[in-house]
């Protein structure tokens, strides 16, 4: 498509170490995806490990605060200071584990795009809600959290992530079909509320990408690139990943 830019972001999650770091910045130094912008995800302490100039970088998380007496956070300040360009927002294990609302979720949306930092707003839905029928209404809730908070034009400034729960770290991943529906769901849903907004934005698949699935999810109209969880600790799959979206 060229009207999106590919993306591959790799969200390291709890894992990785300085060691890691050093590897995957090599790995991907003098590394070419013909135009495919790479992002890497590390937890915060390694947020300035990581070479810029081989990858992008991202937070998994930013504090719905500007600064001050919030023990244990990190706000957007700190996150750009240390070389972030992105942060993921709302990755349904945070939504799990920190319980964090559609509503904290928007807050998050908000306040990284007020500093400057490109949000990857990830949304999904547990296997339960997809086999009761109700997949689109989740989805729609989740997304209408966001454009009530910050209004249809800011999502010019949004990455989606399209996630669904039951194929984060399971191995099951969507199909290419299934991606597809939601990721055309996705665009249609902004594009009843803002054309140019829809065309551009990118949505990324997640769910047990992996080097040997990645090329048929991302041949799908409306795959930009995909979330990679577990296969973005390895360097040579997650360059395997990053050529896919080329
Ligand atoms: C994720 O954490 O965003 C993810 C998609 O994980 P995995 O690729 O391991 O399923």
């Amino acid at each position: 498509n060229t009207l999106r830019r590919p993306v591959v972001a790799g969200n390291w999650k709890m894992n990785g170490n300085k060691a890691l770091a050093s590897e995957m910045s090599q790995a991907f130094d003098n590394q070419h995806f013909n135009n495919v912008e790479v992002i890497v995800c590390p937890p915060f302490p390694l947020l300035t490990q990581l070479s810029k100039e081989s990858v992008k970088v991202g937070a998994q998380n930013i504090s719905k605060f500007d600064s001050g007496a919030h023990t244990g956070e990190v706000s957007a300040d700190i996150l750009k200071d240390a070389g972030c360009e992105y942060v993921i927002v709302g990755h349904s294990e945070r939504r799990v584990d920190n319980f964090e609302s559609n509503g904290l979720v928007a807050d998050k949306v908000d306040i990284a795009l007020k500093n400057g930092l490109h949000p990857i707003l990830c949304i999904g839905e547990p296997e339960d809600v997809r086999d009761a029928g109700d997949l689109f209404d989740f989805l729609s809730a989740q997304l209408n959290a966001v454009v009530s908070k910050v209004g249809i034009d800011a999502f010019a400034q949004l990455t989606i992530a399209y996630e669904p729960i039951w194929a984060i770290g399971t191995g099951k991943t969507a199909s290419p079909e299934q991606a597809q529906e939601v990721h055309g769901f996705i665009r249609d849903f902004l594009a009843t509320r803002n054309k140019e907004v829809a065309q551009k934005i990118r949505i990324l698949y997640g769910g047990s990408v992996k080097a040997d699935n990645a090329t048929e999810l991302f041949s799908q109209p409306d795959v930009d690139g995909g979330l990679i969880g577990g296969a973005s600790l390895d360097p040579q799959s997650f360059i395997s990943i990053c050529r896919s979206a080329a």
